[in-house]
């Protein structure tokens, strides 16, 4: 059983604030500040130089790709980070294409972030050769696997409302179907229990910053399945992807397996916070915490339904059905979020018009959703939040 006032204590939440945004991004793991300090003043500061070799930090993509394997249904030494996710997608994209050299269509859904769809946009334009993006509404993609799919590409849970992809089953689909899958894992990877061994799924990627708390632009992963490590082309071939990357050589041969999946040098202070991060991962276990966010965000859309008749749930009702936050639409969400950030709830805002909250039970508990339905109910009776500041945009929403 997972102890959940153990990895509670383990965060750094300002006073006063009910933190639901760990979905865009994770709070500050207490012993992230000790740890980045050391690497900073240790490491960098007296091993120099060296500290490739003495501390490490060649190896980290590698062993910490071992920790977020673990996550995420996944054998040690078939992930690796780096990058950014935008980046990562790009990469798995290419790959997973070219294994299916004969077709041309990547096959995406309207629910998918659009970077994902921006990624593969460009990669289409760079291939040319008739290479095409179709992107079809989520509910139309397990009819939309076809012979002539090369690529199925879709983030498992939905940014916007957190609806959740049949991962097993669509992959079961696409295979049946010749078709090779590329999940973006965003907004599973440490919020439910994520299979991909079980289901089969080829390619896999995801970022750290959300619900793995690895802090602003901590690197993304990529995950390649064990039976296509050593296939699988790198279409961004940089040097540390390299079978022998300090050869020098002038030309480029890919690296053994995953390792090929690397592409310059990785940053080694970000990686720090991040593996400190992953500590607090270490003794909780995925089904624990999908029990208590499923726990959790019922309990918030019963009392939002019950007490704010003026939003209507965006979210799948049946919580098997959705990822770890729940959103809710308001025609003026923007104001009425900034109302609430204001009043010390943190959600965000998904345009045109949703609320977002999540649930993240490594430090969110009952009390914390009660009292953020109670502000909720607050500032929509009362009105407060329909006044001009709280409609003024911020660059980031
Ligand atoms: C958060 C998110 C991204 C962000 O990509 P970055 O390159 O890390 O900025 C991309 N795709 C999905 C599905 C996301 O949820």
């Amino acid at each position: 059983m997972t102890d959940f006032a153990k990895t509670r204590a383990a965060f750094r939440l300002p006073d006063g604030v009910i933190y639901l945004d760990g979905n865009s991004l994770g709070p500050l793991p207490v012993a992230a500040e000790a740890r980045v300090a050391r690497t900073i003043s240790e490491e960098w500061g007296k091993e120099l130089i060296r500290g490739w070799n003495t501390a490490g930090w060649m190896s980290w993509p590698r062993s910490i790709g071992d920790r977020i394997a673990r996550l995420i249904g996944a054998r040690a030494g078939s992930v690796v980070m780096g990058d950014t996710l935008s980046i990562k997608v790009f990469q798995a994209l290419a790959a997973a294409a070219a294994l299916v050299p004969e077709r041309r269509v990547i096959l995406s859904d309207s629910g998918n972030f659009p970077s994902d769809l921006y990624m593969a946009e460009g990669l289409v334009k760079a291939l040319g050769r008739g290479y095409e993006l179709k992107v079809v509404e989520p509910e139309a993609v397990e009819a939309a696997i076809d012979d002539e799919v090369a690529v199925l590409m879709l983030t498992q849970v939905d940014y916007r409302t957190g609806r959740l992809h049949d991962m097993a089953s669509l992959t079961k689909k696409a295979h049946a179907a010749g078709v090779v899958t590329v999940w973006d894992l965003a907004h599973s990877a440490g919020a439910l229990p994520v299979e991909l061994e079980r289901c089969d799924a080829d390619f896999a990627v995801g970022c750290t910053y959300k619900y793995i708390n690895g802090g602003p632009g901590a690197p993304a992963f990529i995950y390649v399945a064990p039976r296509l490590a050593a296939v699988a082309e790198p279409i961004l071939s940089g040097w540390l992807g390299h079978e022998a990357p300090f050869a020098f050589d002038l030309n480029y041969r890919a690296g053994p397996g995953i390792e090929r999946m690397r592409v310059g040098t990785p940053p080694i202070i970000a990686l720090a916070a991040l593996d400190a991060a992953l500590d607090v991962w270490d003794g909780v276990e995925m089904s624990d915490v999908r029990r208590r966010s499923m726990e959790l965000s019922e309990l918030f859309i019963r009392q939002v339904e019950a007490r704010c008749p003026s939003v209507t749930l965006a979210s799948p009702r049946d919580a098997a059905k959705r990822g770890s936050q729940v959103s809710f639409r308001h025609p003026d969400g923007y104001a009425v979020m900034q109302a609430l950030i204001d009043k010390g709830v943190i959600g965000d805002f998904r345009a045109p018009d949703c609320l977002r909250f999540g649930f993240t039970p490594l430090y969110i508990g009952e009390a914390e959703v009660l009292g953020a339905v109670a502000i909720l109910e607050k500032i929509l009776t009362d009105g407060s939040w329909d006044q001009p500041h709280y409609r003024k945009k911020a660059a980031v929403t």
